[in-house]
């Protein structure tokens, strides 16, 4: 074999990885030598004579680990977007070594014994070092030999499993998908989506990862729309054991750590902090948002004529936004061209915020050919970073959208940012890419998420762009989407991909207007699927479960969520953010961020909105900060006051 390629750093630009050199079995082998070159390094510091510094210690951890963070990176990115039989195989063996692994540097109580020693003055390093012991505190460094014995087992068990949850739903997403042998059945699509689904003669609709699928909303016959919903609703059935098991597991460890339950346990580093702050909130959201589904459904009935079914209500909210708003969704995809919505829309607006150009590195190559490279510079020309951009559906990615660093900046090792987005747009057979609102809104979405990581300007790894708590980190790529309705990018990017033509202004206005129909629906779909995640990780260690389904359905009745024809966004079985992600008793935080988000967007409008100013202001007191300090500080640097739940309340139409 010649050298492996993950063993040395990359000698392309910005060290983007050398994806066209990396070959499946290139991987264990670096993964195996990064571990034992780590433990190695862990080791050196421990065995140093030298009286415990923030230098030899803390800074000395931030440097080990080189290769295993290379492999790991690369690694994972080709996990979740360009998977096969192989990688699969690979993950499946290497997550519980990496969770040993793991456990082996915070469980070292010679380690634990030096850090507890190290002191510092400067603020940077006392915010890390700080993290740092909660990190080893919250592994459990301060539990007893025999405690930490059962805690191992514990972690490397979930690990199993959760790798087990997340491979059954990659499978799922086609083998579940909707198969059928007459086009007729699919009248509702247009032409090219349909050419796009033909497989040997049959037509095959793969399910998206949530619980509504689109094409719900198009297709006119309603026993196809039945077979769709069903086919999403009930997939990958041995995952309901498996969340029982993972939930069992995790309350477990929760109580060998001192929590009541594993929610407790992982607030308790968030911005949240408490339980109780978690339910506070969303005790204020639930009664005015299924009020408001409610009054949806009646709408919706009296436009369908009869009493609708759950697998009706896309199709029917349609038909009501078109009768009511004079609006039809699919208007307005031949706006929405993808190259357009990038460069003359994502990128023309962070330009305008923060000066920042993109030149295409047609050169640079991704793990997949249809990922595209740009360079990111700042105004005076300076490099920035690299910007990866996956933009398709393929069978072996995930389903979503995410952003994900290749390399996170740091000036420990001078290193600046290359970071990815991965969005599921479906490949056209042939012609322009066209793209729905929700997709375009989840392209601004994932670029903020890509700011944050590119505007990074911190001095170690560990904190580095989006290495903030899960409650935070939703904050600034929601801040983004603002700007793919702002009249000023809208004009500038929504225009018809064969005549050019802007995109009709009362459109964009119907399109506004119609947007406040079906909010208590996307509402109350968001927090049921917070209150099951919810539910599941108050578990008391030893609480048994013993039917799944059940569960889940008198979890949400508890809430006072339960609503038929609204069920869940991720039920348990495909609940990956919280069985296989990192979101467990986490899946609150895109509302908590939201609360941000929408003081955020209150003050960008209050000060006129896109402009340079504007966007040097978030990014100097947020964006560039990263996790370098406490997050709420950073907020309250750019906002100039405490959050308020007010704006937030208003904008979901709950006041
Ligand atoms: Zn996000």
């Amino acid at each position: 074999m010649a050298e492996n390629p993950l063993f040395a750093p990359s000698s392309l630009p910005y060290q983007l990885p050398p994806f066209a050199e990396i070959r499946e079995e290139h991987y264990l082998p670096a993964f195996e030598r990064g571990m034992a070159e780590q433990l190695a390094e862990v080791e050196a510091i421990t065995g140093s004579d030298e009286p415990p510094t923030f230098d030899n210690t803390i800074a000395a951890l931030e440097r080990s680990g080189r290769v295993l963070q290379r492999t790991a990176t690369a690694f994972f990115s080709v996990v979740a977007s360009d998977s096969t039989d192989g990688v699969m195989e690979i993950e499946k063996r290497i997550s519980p070594e990496l969770t040993r692994h793991s456990d082996a540097i915070r469980l070292n109580r010679a380690l634990w014994a030096r850090i507890k020693q190290v002191t510092t003055e400067d603020p940077e390093e006392a915010w890390l070092l700080e993290k740092y012991r909660d990190d080893f505190v919250r592994a459990g460094a301060d539990l007893s030999e025999e405690e930490q014995a059962r805690l191992r087992e514990l972690n490397e068990e979930l690990s199993r499993l959760s790798t087990e949850f997340a491979q059954n739903l990659l499978k799922a997403s086609n083998d579940s998908a909707l198969v059928v042998e007459d086009a007729k059945e699919l009248d509702g699509f247009d032409e090219a989506r349909i050419a796009s689904l033909e497989r040997d003669g049959r037509y095959v609709l793969p399910l998206l990862n949530f619980t509504n699928q689109p094409g719900l909303a198009q297709l006119t016959d309603r026993d196809v729309r039945r077979r769709l919903y069903t086919l999403s609703v009930e997939r990958a059935p041995q995952n309901f054991g498996l969340a029982v098991r993972i939930a069992g597991l995790r309350a477990e460890r929760a109580g060998l750590l001192g929590f009541p339950n594993h929610a407790a346990y992982r607030v308790a580093d968030q911005t949240a902090k408490t339980v109780e702050a978690v339910e506070e909130m969303l005790g204020q959201l639930v009664g005015p948002a299924v009020r408001n589904a409610r009054k949806e459904a009646e709408a919706l009935a009296e436009q369908a004529g009869f009493a609708i079914e759950p697998w009706d209500w896309s199709f029917y909210s349609e038909k009501v936004r078109q009768a009511r708003y004079d609006f039809d969704a699919s208007a307005m995809r031949p706006y929405f061209e993808l190259d357009r919505v990038f460069r003359d829309g994502i990128f023309h607006a962070a330009t305008k915020l923060y000066g920042i150009t993109f030149g295409e590195r047609p050169d640079l190559r991704g793990y997949h050919e249809d990922v595209r490279v740009f360079e990111v510079f700042n105004e005076d020309g300076s490099a920035l970073g690299l910007f990866g951009l996956d933009p398709y559906a393929r069978p072996g990615k995930r389903g979503g959208a995410w952003m994900n660093n290749l390399v996170d900046q740091s000036f420990l090792f001078g290193e600046k940012p290359v970071v990815l987005n991965n969005l599921n747009i479906t490949k056209p057979a042939a012609g322009p890419t066209l793209l729905t609102y929700d997709e375009v809104n989840t392209a601004f979405h994932e670029f903020g998420h890509a700011l944050h990581g590119l505007f990074s300007e911190v001095r170690f790894p560990r904190v580095s762009g989006t290495s903030v708590p899960r409650d935070f980190v939703e904050y600034p790529s929601q801040v983004n989407e603002m700007w793919a309705t702002w009249p000023e990018v809208l004009a500038n990017y929504a225009r018809h991909h064969e005549t050019g033509e802007p995109m009709p202004a009362e459109l964009v206005e119907k399109m506004q207007a119609a947007e406040k129909f079906n909010q208590g629906f996307m509402t109350v779909e968001y927090l049921a699927a917070t209150l099951l995640d919810w539910a599941w990780h108050k578990l008391a260690p030893g609480e048994d479960v013993a039917d799944a389904e059940a569960f889940e359905q008198k979890a949400l009745e508890a809430a006072e969520i339960a609503f038929p024809l609204v069920r869940p966004r991720y039920r348990t079985n495909y609940f990956a953010h919280v069985f296989s992600g990192g979101y467990s008793a986490g899946y609150y935080s895109y509302i908590w961020s939201e609360v941000l988000d929408a003081e955020s967007v209150e003050w960008f409008k209050e000060n006129g909105g896109l402009k340079r100013e504007n966007g040097d202001h978030f990014r100097r007191t947020l964006l560039s900060r990263g996790g370098s300090l406490d997050p709420l500080a950073a907020f309250r640097d750019f906002r100039g006051r405490e959050p308020s739940i007010q704006p937030l309340l208003e904008r979901r139409g709950l006041v």
